[in-house]
């Protein structure tokens, strides 16, 4: 396919808000890519090169775009920069500036291209394969390869409505379970595109786990109650759960990585997992999960959560493992040389995990019993909360490990207090308020914040949040938020209040309240008889949660549950 005619599907996305409509232009794509290129289609229409956990960045500036666009097209700097501040837009400023036909290259070309510039190492080699690549390109063309370089091609196309186009390419909704098992499986669309492309139905039926392509997080559901967890579960596996960040671990022969909640890649900034693992496992090929918190070696004591999370950094690594080492306490085990865990009952993966993990320091089990006795399960319940944990997590024994969902296969329950939440909400940031008062000055003084609806794959607004930042918080906040200002409200939100400013989906942060109440201004579970959800005094207890995507915030129906426990908590 020429990239002319894959930069038209790039058009016609942008000219729609609705998600049908979306996949019915992606299933036009994808049915019309070869097997050879149909992963690049995936990719770049999400706006990267790779899978995120693959962590491709061009490592090109604005400025340095401008540059290329400005050497390219024989221009002066200034003309690119004044015609920038016109069009807001560098993509639209290329398209502008960019006189010529173009080539007639390729979409595996173009691809190919972006692959070299970004792999490069030096920015001026950067910059001048961008402007051979501008000058085979036409401006419409250029005006989407400037975009997916700065990262904002912004077509609203999630994750979900591409495993909805994949199945409408497959000709069946009821194969979409398989897509979305398979893509659990990998984290990697484009990789199911194109074994689906080659092998149909079938590939998809053989699809397995393999070391490095992580595999969705398993998640838990809440609970208020010991009484509540055997009522669901009855005789299941009660464990510590650990205040710490959370790692998926892939071995194979000597090559180890570590992926975090969010399946980002993040090998480097834990050399002592690293080296624990080799040390601490004897199997050639693993994946296994765990909690990874810092314990003070001389006492054996638990470090508080601002300690651990110290110790995802970017610098500093080795002076931070040696002050805050991390011990890494296994839950779960998903993969063991060649054979895929992730099917077998919980309790079959637990006792293997046991047998691996007999001789270990870096590496732990974590601590786990059996039973369905409430008092015994509310006696370790106080015995964690006093030793500094956050509380337990309690697991069916029976259950397969049910990767990229949340389920009753597994309940966390937390310290939790009469009257506020079972549990804090996880929101994105979809727009925010310029303020008033003492705020004004910052020019930001609200946020307008929202959880995901995953059957539209929406974002639905639920509060406005004004406090919980420190004054430099906002200003970070705002500086963050400008980057991905918008001048409307982003296809994938759902709201009912204007904001000052719009901004794309992009940045969770945890908010506590008071509780969740029904309000008819806010879109969160409304429907056309029934008011939404709203929570009540919300305060923000965490900066950007760079662990999780706008995908992986609070869902409307855990909204939901979070309502209906506090009613039962509040009758009680
Ligand atoms: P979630 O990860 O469910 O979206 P969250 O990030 O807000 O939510 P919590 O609600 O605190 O986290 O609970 C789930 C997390 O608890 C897991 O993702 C994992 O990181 C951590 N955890 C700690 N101990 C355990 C354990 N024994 N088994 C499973 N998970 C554990």
């Amino acid at each position: 396919m020429l990239f002319r005619e894959y930069s038209e599907y790039f058009h016609r996305l942008e000219q729609t808000t609705s998600r049908l409509e979306m996949a019915d232009i992606l299933k036009e794509l994808l049915d019309r890519a070869s097997a050879e290129e149909i992963d690049k289609a995936v990719y770049l229409t999400m706006g990267s090169l790779l899978p995120a956990f693959r962590g491709v960045e061009f490592g090109l500036s604005e400025k340095l775009v401008m540059d290329a666009i400005s050497k390219a097209c024989g221009v002066r700097l200034r003309q690119v920069e004044s015609l920038y501040r016109q069009k807001g837009d560098l993509g639209d400023t290329a398209q502008e500036l960019v006189s010529w036909r173009g080539r007639g290259l390729s979409l595996s070309q173009v691809y190919g291209e972006l692959m070299l510039i970004a792999r490069s190492r030096g920015t001026l080699d950067k910059v001048m394969k961008l402007i051979n690549l501008l000058k085979g390109l036409s401006g419409f063309e250029a005006k989407y390869v400037v975009r997916v370089i700065l990262g904002r091609l912004r077509l609203g196309v999630g994750e979900a409505t591409l495993i909805d186009a994949l199945s409408l390419m497959l000709g069946s909704k009821d194969l979409k379970p398989l897509i979305e098992r398979a893509y659990n499986l990998c984290s990697d669309l484009g990789l199911v595109a194109k074994r689906l492309k080659e092998g149909g139905e079938r590939a998809l039926e053989e699809f397995k786990v393999q070391p490095f392509y992580p595999i969705r997080m398993a998640l838990a559901e809440r609970v208020v109650s010991a009484e509540d967890i055997v009522k669901r579960l009855v005789r299941c596996g009660v464990e510590a759960k650990y205040d710490g960040f959370r790692l998926q671990a892939h071995k194979q022969g000597s090559k180890v990585e570590l992926y975090s909640r969010n399946l980002e890649e993040m090998t480097h900034m834990f050399p002592d997992i690293v080296k624990g693992i080799l040390e601490d496992i004897q199997a050639q090929e693993v994946i296994l999960e765990g909690e990874a918190i810092a314990v003070n070696e001389e006492t054996e004591d638990f470090y508080p959560f601002q300690v651990t999370i110290q110790r995802k950094r970017k610098y500093g690594v080795e002076e931070y493992a040696k002050e805050y080492p991390l011990k890494l306490f296994c839950f779960d085990l998903l993969y063991l040389d060649g054979e895929d865990y992730t099917l077998k009952p919980f309790l079959e993966r637990r006792e293997k995990l046991e047998g691996l993990l007999k001789k270990t320091n870096t590496l732990r089990l974590s601590q786990m019993f059996i039973t369905d006795q409430p008092e015994l399960i509310n006696n370790f319940f106080e015995d964690a909360i006093s030793r500094g944990l956050e509380g337990i997590m309690a697991k069916r024994l029976d259950a397969p490990y049910t990767a990229g969902s949340r389920n009753f296969n597994w309940i966390k329950l937390k310290r939790s207090y009469r009257g506020t939440l079972a549990d804090t909400v996880d929101v994105v940031i979809v727009g925010y308020y310029y303020g008033k008062g003492a705020r004004a000055k910052l020019g930001i003084g609200g946020l307008l914040v929202a959880v995901y609806e995953p059957s539209t794959d929406t974002f639905k607004t639920i509060s406005k949040v004004g406090s919980g930042f420190t004054e430099q918080e906002w200003i970070k906040l705002k500086q963050s938020l400008d980057l991905i200002k918008l001048s409307h409200k982003h296809p994938r939100v759902d709201s009912l209040i204007e904001v000052d400013v719009w901004v794309e989906p992009k940045y969770v942060i945890t908010v506590n309240a008071d509780e969740i109440t029904r309000s008819p201004l806010h879109t969160a579970g409304k429907t056309s008889e029934e008011h939404g959800y709203a929570l009540r005094f919300p305060r923000a207890v965490s900066f950007f949660r760079e662990d999780k995507k706008p995908e992986d915030a609070t869902t409307v129906e855990e909204v939901v549950r979070l309502y209906q426990l506090q009613r039962r908590v509040s009758l009680e």
